[in-house]
């Protein structure tokens, strides 16, 4: 039997058919919940993030905003603009897209944001609440991923979970809240001695690295879920054809679009090896909007004093 291809699409779709009503029930006794995205400059791939995050609050009926001060903007000017978020009280969410301009203090703008209205799950605060397993918004993209174990029914108490990555918005989180669910987890990095060897031993292996194709057939032990958040943009012949093979279809696509989409894991070897994993694109990256969705309406029902079923783990 071949492996099973989690559809991060179809999850996605699941997470915000449940928004909806809870949507409806705040706009029809309150208001809509609010989310304001802050996008300072013009990183071309931010922009569609942005824009995607906005049509997706467009299409289930959450209030959004977007401010969009210039690149050249201070970051005390940007806090100014964070703080009056902070203090409107039709926003319940605020989230700074990242990356910031250089020369801007992205920890200080980060920390500026009110933990609850902190829909990223970002703020110091809330990543104590994490690792202390209390309720608070969690990190989008890792909670979107346990949000796949539990509706895969793939078990995770019990497993050894392997993070290779240790990013603050990916692998760290990650790590904790496969650890609250009882999993055996070990963290890798760009300092792990013998990668593959430590990946082998993952019954669940979450790739959050940015390396196209990293992670290889071998790397996998066989029947393995695996996880892929990397999003990695292929733009030449030679780097298309040194993970396709020489003269792939793939060039057409390349030469259409002017890049490919693959993740971290090595896409033409996952499937002989994993028992389930996540396509690039359609799998991890779905779930990341669906999340930042769902932590904007637990936010605003928190904030109208509704009753919320927000993660405790
Ligand atoms: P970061 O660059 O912040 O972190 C990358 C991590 O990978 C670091 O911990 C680094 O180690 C580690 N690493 C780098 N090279 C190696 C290597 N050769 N072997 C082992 N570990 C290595 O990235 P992010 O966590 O922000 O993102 C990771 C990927 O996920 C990116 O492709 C990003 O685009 C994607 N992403 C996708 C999302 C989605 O919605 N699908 C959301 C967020 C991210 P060290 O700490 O030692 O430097």
């Amino acid at each position: 039997m071949g492996a099973r291809i989690l559809d991060g699409k179809r999850i996605r779709d699941e997470i915000l058919a449940e928004l909806k009503p809870r949507i409806a029930a705040l706009s029809a006794a309150h208001r809509p919940p609010g989310l304001a995205v802050v996008l300072a400059g013009h990183d071309p791939a931010s922009e569609i993030y942005v824009r995607n995050k906005v049509k997706t609050c467009e299409e289930i009926g959450i209030y959004s905003e977007k401010v969009t001060p210039e690149e050249r903007i201070a970051t005390e000017d940007l806090l100014g603009i964070v703080e009056g978020l902070n203090q409107r009280p039709e926003i319940d969410g605020i989230l700074v897209q990242s990356p910031l301009p250089k020369h801007i203090d992205e920890r200080r703008v980060l920390e500026s944001v009110r933990p609850d209205k902190d829909v990223d799950g970002f703020h110091p605060y809330n990543v104590g609440r994490l690792v202390a397993a209390e309720p608070a918004p969690r990190a989008c993209t890792p909670a979107g991923i346990m949000e796949m174990l539990r509706r895969y029914e793939i078990p995770v108490a019990g497993t050894h979970a392997v993070v290779v990555g240790r990013s603050d918005i990916v692998g760290k989180p990650m790590a904790i809240l496969l650890l609250h669910r009882h999993a055996t987890v070990t963290i890798c990095h760009s300092r792990t001695p013998d990668l593959a060897s430590e990946c082998r031993r993952a019954d669940i292996l979450v790739a959050a690295v940015g390396r196209p194709a990293l992670i290889r057939g071998d790397f996998i032990k066989p029947g393995a879920t695996v996880i892929d958040v990397g999003m990695n943009r292929l733009d030449t012949v030679e780097a298309v054809e040194a993970v396709f093979g020489v003269g792939s279809p793939k060039l057409a696509t390349l030469a259409k679009n002017g890049s490919l989409l693959i993740g971290d894991v090595h896409p033409l070897e996952v499937a002989g090896r994993a028992g389930a994993f996540t396509p690039v694109p359609g799998g991890v990256g779905p779930l990341t909007i669906a999340m930042l969705m769902a932590n904007t309406v637990q936010s605003a029902e928190r904030r109208l004093g509704i009753r919320t079923s927000q993660a405790a783990c």
